[in-house]
């Protein structure tokens, strides 16, 4: 067996008048995040760190923010669509951590549903999938609640 790493972040600002969809997931009391697609902060950097791990360069180069097709996208197409390109290479997901940071909503009652969305997006089990929630401490833009941030590393094998 050969393995490959990969790491992704991602940082998007709070936009009040848009949904917030975390990890594929619709969480109604928000707040959203502004950007081109749904803004899903977490699929967007578990995408990254799929395609770093197949060295297939990154989200931007694939899904371009300047492309119309892409408004209002729903992120789980990015992420199928990394892992599919990832597959070509014979590579398949073993697991996935990550960390989101933001000072609202309060994520815990949310991340069993996060877990078993991403979970069920790319085709592992839930516990091949982690989430882990953090503030931020009231000190950066996400801790002034300004923007919400995600890191995700995930390991593939062939
Ligand atoms: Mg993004």
């Amino acid at each position: 067996m050969t393995y490959r790493v990969g790491v992704g972040e991602d940082l998007h600002r709070v936009d009040d008048s848009r949904t917030l969809v975390l990890g594929g997931v619709i969480i109604e009391e928000g707040p959203g995040l502004a950007g081109h697609s749904d803004a899903d902060v977490l699929l967007h950097a578990i995408t990254d760190a799929v395609l770093g791990a197949a060295a297939l360069g990154d989200i931007g180069q694939h899904f371009p923010p300047s492309d119309p097709r892409f408004a209002d996208a729903d992120s789980a197409d990015f992420l199928r669509a990394a892992l599919r390109l990832a597959r070509e290479g014979g590579w398949e997901l073993v697991n996935v951590d990550t960390t989101v940071r933001t000072e609202r909503p309060k994520l815990a009652t949310y991340v069993p549903h996060i877990r078993a969305r991403i979970a069920s997006i790319a085709g592992v089990a839930d516990d091949a999938v982690s989430v882990k929630a953090k503030s931020g401490e009231g000190l950066d833009a996400v801790g002034r609640g300004e923007a919400m941030a995600a890191t995700a590393v995930v390991l593939l094998t062939r």
